[in-house]
């Protein structure tokens, strides 16, 4: 009987499969990091590294290389539709630096892939088209060659035929869509991660994460309802975003560097499957974007760190039960799925014209509103944690009133 080569096949080496293979490989399981790609590899993104990201990256001993080539800015802005604006401080969560820092995902993912390398993964190109089980062990098809392993991670972020095939995924949400592209020469861009809502169709939202004091990745996002007819394409949604009124001062003499970038995002975590047979699913595979603000780098990270700690508990006791896989799911469940509820709920409640208009209205909510408005949008899990949703809708509903 062939013994499998590895602990772990991770497939997939973005943020999530990286820091899975990264941690797999520091507690000593034999791992191998396969990717269809190329690295370094271009992922279209808006860069942005949250707070929570950071975290990770701290743990991983990646701060400071991060730091060196990204750019760090210490505020939030959101643009209303009308045009009203205001910035905030990046909320202090526990444990994480109160910055967010924008770095292009074709040297970030590379960083990480090299941390995971280091950290003694074994890194493959290759395609995987299927996983197949074989006296107790997985067999991964990869270009024609099969990888034997004891477990699987599936990392393959918003690319979901991996997961259609192995029949983890049955039911396809209709996922958001969004579009980047990269300007230089920009007019001088505030030193803030910025958000806004006008000249994009709600609920969606365009943004401009600085590189530099006149550079960006400049985006727009829009989230797909069910049965829609004719729904606008990314390219289209970045077009109007591009010409819409507080975009054209600041683009009128900027370079546009590179094509304009579409690609999907999947944010439907609370219904979304976790595991397979032998296999546990990391990041956007399990649905795990901010449904706010389509952050996933950071719970990618954070969900290949858990996996990799779940996998670990699993080779020690020897356990690769059902009941296992179940409990990774819980541990995600218990992790996320709060975070998410909150999430959803208040992009119904605050993505649309005069809740959006008010809270940057001049004369409009208390600070300590908009702020916590803004801990909820960044995955603050201690104020996520310190109330319930009926709390915040009554505190909305009392400052609207006042
Ligand atoms: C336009 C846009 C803007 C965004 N902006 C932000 C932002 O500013 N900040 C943020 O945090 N998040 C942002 N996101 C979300 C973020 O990009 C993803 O959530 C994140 O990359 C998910 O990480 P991951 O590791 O799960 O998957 P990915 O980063 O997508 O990596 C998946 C990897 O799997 C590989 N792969 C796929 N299929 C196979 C296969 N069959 N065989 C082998 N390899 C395979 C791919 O080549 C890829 O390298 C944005 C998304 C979009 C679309």
């Amino acid at each position: 009987m062939n013994q499998p080569a590895y602990d772990v096949a991770v497939i997939g080496a973005g943020p999530g499969g990286a820091a899975a293979a990264t941690y797999l490989s520091l507690a000593g399981l034999k791992t191998i990091l396969l990717d269809k790609a190329e690295f370094p590899r271009d992922k279209t993104c808006g860069d942005g590294l949250s707070p929570r990201a950071l975290a990770v990256l701290q743990d991983m001993g990646l701060l400071e290389k991060i730091s060196q080539v990204g750019y760090t800015v210490a505020q939030v802005g959101l643009a209303a539709p009308n045009g009203d604006a205001f910035r905030e401080p990046i909320p202090q969560l526990k444990n994480a630096p109160a910055y967010a820092t924008i770095v292009p995902r074709l040297t970030l993912d590379n960083i990480i892939l090299e941390r995971a390398a280091a950290a003694g993964a074994e890194f493959r190109r290759a395609t995987v088209k299927g996983i197949a089980r074989e006296n107790g062990h997985v067999l991964v098809q990869a270009n024609g060659n099969g990888v034997r392993a004891k477990m699987a991670v599936i990392a393959t972020g918003a690319s979901t035929s991996l997961l259609e095939q192995t029949g983890i995924l049955k039911v396809y949400p209709p996922p958001a869509v969004a579009a980047r592209a990269y300007f230089e020469e920009m007019a001088p861009i505030a030193p803030a991660v910025q958000f806004y809502f006008e000249g994009v169709p709600l609920p969606g939202y365009g943004w401009i994460f600085p590189l530099g004091e006149r550079s960006a990745n400049v985006g727009a996002g829009v989230v797909r309802r069910p049965g829609e007819k004719n729904p606008l394409s990314p390219r289209t949604v970045m077009e109007q975003f591009m010409a819409s009124r507080p975009l054209q001062p600041l683009l009128q003499n900027a370079r546009q560097i590179g094509p304009i970038k579409g690609y999907p995002l999947r944010t439907d975590f609370p219904t979304a499957p976790t595991f397979g047979e032998q296999i546990l699913l990391v990041g956007e595979s399990a649905g795990l974007v901010n449904p706010i603000t389509g952050e996933g780098i950071d719970y990618a990270l954070e969900s290949g760190q858990m996996a990799a700690a779940h996998l670990v508990e699993m080779f020690q006791a020897g356990d690769f039960s059902l009941v296992q896989h179940r409990r990774y799911d819980q541990k995600l469940r218990d992790h996320f799925q709060k975070l998410f509820l909150f999430s959803l709920r208040a992009r119904q409640l605050c993505f649309n014209r005069p809740t959006l208009n008010w809270l940057a209205r001049p004369s409009g909510p208390p600070t300590r509103l908009r702020r916590l408005v803004i801990n909820i949008a960044m995955g603050n899990q201690e104020t996520i944690d310190q109330f319930s949703w009926w709390q915040v809708v009554k505190l909305l509903l009392k400052q609207t009133k006042e």
